[in-house]
């Protein structure tokens, strides 16, 4: 970045520049007042840089912010994404522990067949051996529905439990995709509108660098690619540089003021402005 000033330029120059100024149409307009820039064309300068930097301030917010907004549909996204995969695998289970009653079912099933052919056995056997075999079987047997009834009554309980956490879980993953859905098209909104209101500020920031002078706008546009915040004319704040907070020297700040040249911050190169450019910028005159 530039350390030591812009010297101001020629009156020549500077006629040219209005001259130049002049030609151009409409909006920016107001800020070419011929008869300050026949005695303080630096005024002007600073004036004209200060309005592109704040035309251009305006559309990096816009950007900024806009940048932000898709991130949040994507978070949106990501929660639905992931309660479906939840809900997915908890039916999954349910569906499972459903097929394990089936078959407890089924044994018990098998088991009250195996128990009547047992009896029927025990009617037509020929010795008490026999018969207290057949007896043993028949009692495992009814162990073994004992046992099934026990498991299906814990399943149907597990089934009750896990019933319970699909609803839960079917609530939120309608709630939260009923969210994403307004929330795109709130987005969507957004973006479209604020792509408009973009457009006309950049238009507006177009118009007003070509206000400025090649040799001031190529600076401006070398330290604005430079600069984090894509700040290049910054106000002088309680004594400070608007761009990187450093003290100013009251006697900087006094030529500041005075407009005879353009004056950059000793420490970031930020083109200097005082309370007056900002006004005339923003002050709604
Ligand atoms: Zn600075």
């Amino acid at each position: 970045m530039a350390k030591s000033d812009v010297k101001a330029p020629a009156k020549k120059r500077a006629k040219a520049a209005s001259k130049k100024a002049e030609e151009k149409n409409g909006s920016v307009k107001k800020a070419v007042n011929p008869a300050a820039k026949a005695d303080g064309s630096v005024a002007e300068k600073l004036v004209d840089l200060y309005r592109l930097q704040h035309l251009d301030t305006q559309v990096d917010k816009i950007r900024t912010h806009r940048g932000e907004l898709p991130l949040e549909v994507e978070d949106l996204e990501d929660e639905v994404a992931g309660l479906e995969t939840r809900l997915n695998k908890l039916e999954a289970d349910l569906a499972e522990v459903e097929t394990q009653v089936s078959e407890k079912q089924n044994l018990i099933k098998d088991a009250k067949a195996q128990i009547k052919k047992y009896e029927g056995q025990q009617a037509k056997v020929r010795n008490n051996r026999e018969y207290d075999s057949l007896t043993k079987e028949i009692e495992f047997q009814n162990l073994e529905i004992q046992l099934a009834e026990k498991r299906i009554k814990e399943a149907k309980a597990q089934i009750e439990a896990k019933k319970a956490v699909v609803e839960e879980s079917k609530t939120k993953h309608e709630e939260r995709s009923k969210d994403l859905k307004l929330k795109k098209k709130e987005l969507d909104a957004i973006i479209a509108e604020t792509e408009k209101e973009e457009k006309d500020l950049q238009k507006k920031s177009d118009a007003a660098a070509k206000l400025i002078e090649e040799r001031l706008l190529s600076a401006y546009n070398r330290i604005r690619s430079n600069a984090r915040n894509g700040l290049v004319v910054v106000p002088v704040e309680r004594g400070s540089c608007g761009g990187c907070f450093n003290a100013i020297p009251p006697q900087r700040q006094l030529d500041i003021s005075s407009h005879k040249k353009v004056i950059v911050c000793e420490h970031c190169g930020r083109i200097l402005v005082d309370e007056y450019v900002v006004d005339r910028v923003v002050g709604g005159n």
